[in-house]
């Protein structure tokens, strides 16, 4: 679990700012933001504040031991966390990421994976292409001989402010990318895991409550949760012993936020917490549900929302 909240600032990646007790609304940085452009997919590398990823405080104690992992959109953000997180309990991964830009962002999260003693195979490569999506999984299959936890993770949005703003292609790719892309993944992978394997889905807040801006995306986010509920039915059913489940963040700092949403400068203000989430703070919920700690868990959402109500 993440603890030890003993970062000050300083160094590279961190930006907490309280102990490891007290008010968890304090514990990270706050809006206003500088305002920070970025070109999609965004980078890591530029956030400011640099976003925690957990590098110094996430600590393992062996609830992975031995497990292979693919986690799409690793470079970075939540996906990001979620690797170190999940290196550091004792499992492999493999990072798949989107551009050329995310190079520098995706070697760094490999270097934390090595750190932790585990392999890291980096892929490059866009998943709204069923084809790619093969690759990953033939990938996997070749350097780790098995899958025993697929996080679908990687997504696309863009913020627009009517309904003549969207376009028919940027509608297809929203799609394309964040649930086209699970339904190709999960198909190619199933019949290499073993039961006791686990698929994670990432949703968002979006899915209950959509905001206004986000459309296509907030539209996929909901799907993503049903598909994840029914697939868990399914595999359960036919006895395949691989449990389905879903993560549904409230606003996380990462460079989705600069790179797609123009008013980033109060992001997270809409929370009980008044301010975003860090990726570590979310990447703790994909270790349970990963872990056999989650053996009766399946078909479910687990809300990391900083408090916002998903009810
Ligand atoms: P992020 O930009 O750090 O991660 C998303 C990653 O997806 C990128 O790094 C990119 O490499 C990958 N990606 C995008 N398009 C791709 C494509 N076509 N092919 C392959 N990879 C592609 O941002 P994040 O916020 O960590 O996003 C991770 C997940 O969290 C997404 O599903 C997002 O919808 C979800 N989420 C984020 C927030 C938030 O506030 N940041 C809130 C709720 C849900
Ligand atoms: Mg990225």
């Amino acid at each position: 679990m993440m603890t030890n909240q003993s970062n000050s600032g300083e160094g590279n990646h961190n930006t907490g700012t309280a102990g490891e007790q007290g008010n968890p609304a304090d514990r990270y940085p706050s809006p206003p933001f500088p305002k920070q452009p970025q070109e999609i997919p965004g980078k890591e590398s530029d956030l400011v504040p640099r976003a925690d990823h957990g590098e110094k405080t996430y600590r393992g104690s062996g609830r992975l031991t031995g497990k292979k992992a693919i986690i799409t959109g690793s470079d970075s953000g939540i996906g990001k966390a979620v690797a170190i997180a999940f290196a550091r309990e004792g499992a492999d991964v493999l990072i798949s990421y989107l551009a050329d830009m995310e190079d520098e962002d995706a070697e760094d999260t490999a270097a934390y994976i090595r750190e932790a003693g585990q392999q890291a195979v980096l892929l490059k490569g866009d998943i709204s292409r069923e084809q790619h999506c093969q690759h990953i999984i033939e990938t996997a299959v070749s350097e780790f001989g098995t899958i025993d936890i697929l996080v679908n993770n990687a997504a696309f949005q863009m913020s627009r402010k009517t309904l003549q703003d969207i376009s028919a292609d940027e509608w297809q790719k929203t799609f394309a990318v964040n649930i086209h892309s699970m339904f190709y993944l999960c198909k190619a992978a199933v019949p290499h895991m073993r039961p006791g394997s686990s698929i994670i889905n990432t949703t968002s807040v979006n899915a209950y409550e959509p905001n206004a801006t986000l459309l296509p995306y907030a539209a996929t986010k909901a799907a993503i949760q049903n598909f994840s509920a029914n697939l868990s039915q399914i595999l359960l059913e036919q006895r395949k012993g691989i449990r389905v489940n879903a993560v549904a963040p409230g606003p996380i700092w990462t460079p989705l936020i600069p790179s797609t949403i123009p008013e980033h400068e109060h992001f997270g203000e809409n929370t009980p917490f008044k301010r975003p989430g860090q990726p570590a703070e979310v990447a703790t919920a994909y270790v349970f549900l990963a872990s056999d700690e989650a053996n009766y868990v399946s078909g479910a959402t687990l809300p990391v929302t900083g408090g916002r109500i998903t009810i």
